[in-house]
């Protein structure tokens, strides 16, 4: 876990769009429904105390710039001043910034944050010779160390993580050229942006109602879910045209995307991009040729998924520009916050007794902020960086269904956090990406598995089910269309072979015909959904990150099944992951959690779900 990595675990968010409309002044809600932040410091002055000191603290780690290497005693002592350093920000952080989200417009709590923030900069300056300098440590003498100190074990991970680079890594000379060459790496994602988001020239429609739309991300937004079929057809068309007019240009660009992928992979002695892009966590490329492989075998699901879709839209052919349309009218379902507390500590009983007691803490010990108010952070995150302390969940909680999904999700995370921080040294408490999202969405699936069963109409069960359809189907297939098309792109590229607009529209058109059943006939998609791959600014601003969307929920949809299934000895498994923090690789975690990554367990587990729900589905419908 390196120092970038452990920042960025600081800000584990997820942002749901949530409108703070009659939100009230913070002082008239109760305070039980409100976070309790004086279990960090009592009050801002405490905050500043040790804002102070460990601002102090930050120039010690320089005297021990150049003598990593020397022997395990000055070795052991910078790693413990390290970590140290870094505790203690984590926690002044976590309170600065949970105090500044509870009122966005209060300056004395944003210039908390902002000092926060400054002495973030500082510590990553002072620290940034850690990691090379551990690198430049000969194996042997490392090893040498780990045997005469025994107290160095709870670095052993971390140490040896970053000397498994050692491979990838060049000469001094070299890193400074590829360091430059950085420079010029965010272009394509700002050409593409800027053409996206301001330059492009946008046709406009006419809709059935008379109304004329323009034709930007909005105006598709809304439309492509329009009830008149004519609608959508008309603004899908009008959209990805318009993004033929510039397949060229836009292809040029993201070419040079890929190209740049490679240069940088290449040049570390990687294979192909995929194998520098997911050696960052030591996950196997097997994983993700695994991912593409298991989803394409499982397609006749998700063309059984798209068949009911047809039904229940009462079309004679499906097409592509109708899959947004919803298919289940949404139920309003009510919980207030007590109701819901009471329903998730119900719904959350398969993972046992410790789980839920925690839980039941998180309520009582106030770690959570419920409603909306003026001034306060929109959408839910949870944070868990304070080590010692427990985690904080923000919510904006209205009171529907959604609030309560969100918060099953959100007491995911801050379990995982919680477990992980109490039984792993802070070094390893924190968790990759690739496992972040299994112990929020595994909740989820639980909340909703516990709603089919217990509702009392077949039109909230159909609705229940019908999201979670979509969701699968967005979040599984949809997502590994993407990551093939994302490596077919790539391999062009590492195999020499020319990449224009026209081939990636093709390559696209390929995949997504064969993923939605365009020659069996299951959906029609139409020729201009072949320029649909210009419409997606994750290719652009990322490299092999949208897979992970769907393996965390392969991977939840799993070990809930496994849980309901086997019951306690699936759990004691899972608490793995939900104890393991960073000690391991995500994969290591999820293998010793009781799946294995690379067989297709998981994937046979989920399908058989999604089958269910589509069984569930069109046993209601023919009820009518
Ligand atoms: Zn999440």
């Amino acid at each position: 876990m390196h120092i970038k990595k452990l920042l960025l675990f600081l800000i584990l968010l997820i942002f749901i769009t949530s409108v703070n409309a009659q939100s009230k002044k913070r002082d008239e809600i109760d305070d039980k429904y409100k976070w309790d932040l004086s279990h960090l410091y009592p009050t801002v002055n405490d905050w500043e105390t040790d804002y102070e000191k460990v601002s102090k603290f930050v120039g010690s780690i320089d005297d021990y710039r150049g003598k990593l290497g020397e022997n395990a005693e000055t070795f052991y002592e910078a790693m413990d001043l390290y970590f140290s350093l870094l505790k203690d920000y984590y926690k002044l952080v976590v309170y600065s910034n949970r105090l500044s989200d509870e009122d966005l417009g209060i300056a004395q709590f944003q210039e908390l944050r902002q000092m926060s923030s400054s002495l973030g900069t500082k510590i990553s300056e002072a620290t940034s010779f850690i990691d090379p300098e551990i690198l430049t440590i000969d194996q042997t003498k490392i090893d040498q160390f780990f045997e005469e100190k025994p107290e160095l074990k709870d670095f052993k991970f971390y140490v040896e993580d970053i000397q498994r680079l050692k491979p990838h890594t060049l000469s001094d000379a070299e890193e400074k050229i590829l360091a430059s060459a950085g420079m010029l790496t965010d272009v394509t994602s700002n050409v593409y942006n800027i053409f996206n988001n301001a330059e492009r020239i946008n046709p406009t429609i006419t809709l059935s109602t008379g109304e004329e739309v323009e034709v930007n991300a909005a105006g598709y937004y809304i439309h492509r879910a329009s009830e008149a079929r004519e609608d959508r057809k008309k603004i899908f068309e009008a959209m990805f045209s318009n993004y033929g007019n510039y397949e060229n240009t836009l292809g040029a660009n993201l070419a040079g995307k890929v190209k740049g992928d490679y240069f940088f992979a290449k040049n570390r002695k990687y294979n192909s991009s995929l194998e520098a892009s997911l050696n960052a966590n030591n996950i196997p490329v097997s994983v993700y040729h695994n991912l593409i492989e298991q989803v394409n075998k499982n397609l006749p699901t998700l063309h059984r998924a798209l068949e009911l879709k047809r039904k229940m839209l009462e079309v004679d052919t499906l097409h592509y520009y109708d899959l947004y349309t919803p298919i289940v009218q949404k139920v309003n379902m009510n919980f207030t916050v007590d109701e819901a507390q009471e329903l998730l500590l119900d719904v959350l009983k398969p993972l046992g007794d410790e789980y839920v007691s925690t839980v039941n803490n998180s309520f009582k010990e106030r770690w959570i902020d419920y409603y909306p108010s003026d001034g306060k952070r929109s959408g839910a995150y949870s944070s868990g960086a304070a080590y010692d302390e427990h985690p904080y969940i923000l919510m904006n909680y209205t009171d529907d269904y959604e609030s309560v999904s969100t918060l099953a999700h959100e007491l995911g995370h801050t379990m995982h956090s919680y477990f992980s921080n109490k039984n792993q040294p802070f070094v390893n408490s924190g968790y990759a990406t690739y496992v972040a999202e299994i112990a929020s969405t595994l909740n989820e699936n639980l909340l909703n598995n516990y709603m089919i069963e217990k509702v009392d109409t077949d039109k909230e069960r159909l609705y229940l089910l019908g999201s979670y359809l979509e969701l699968l189907r967005q979040t599984i297939f949809r997502q590994v269309s993407f990551a093939e098309f994302e490596l077919a792109i790539h391999e062009k590229i590492e195999n020499g072979e020319p990449l224009t607009g026209e081939k990636m529209s093709e390559i696209y058109a390929d995949i997504v015909k064969k993923y939605y059943g365009h020659e069996k006939g299951v959906c029609v998609v139409d020729d201009y959904i072949k320029y649909e791959w210009s419409y997606i600014p994750h290719f652009l601003n990322y490299t092999y990150y949208v897979y992970q969307y769907s393996t965390s929920l392969i991977y939840a949809t799993a070990f809930a099944e496994k849980i309901i299934n086997e019951g306690q000895p699936a759990v004691d498994k899972y608490y793995h992951i939900l104890k393991g923090g960073g000690s391991d690789y995500p994969i290591n975690l999820i293998a010793k959690a009781g799946l294995d990554p690379l067989s297709n367990e998981a994937f046979n587990l989920t399908m058989d779900k999604m089958n269910r729900v589509i069984d569930q589905m069109e046993k209601i419908i023919s009820k009518k």
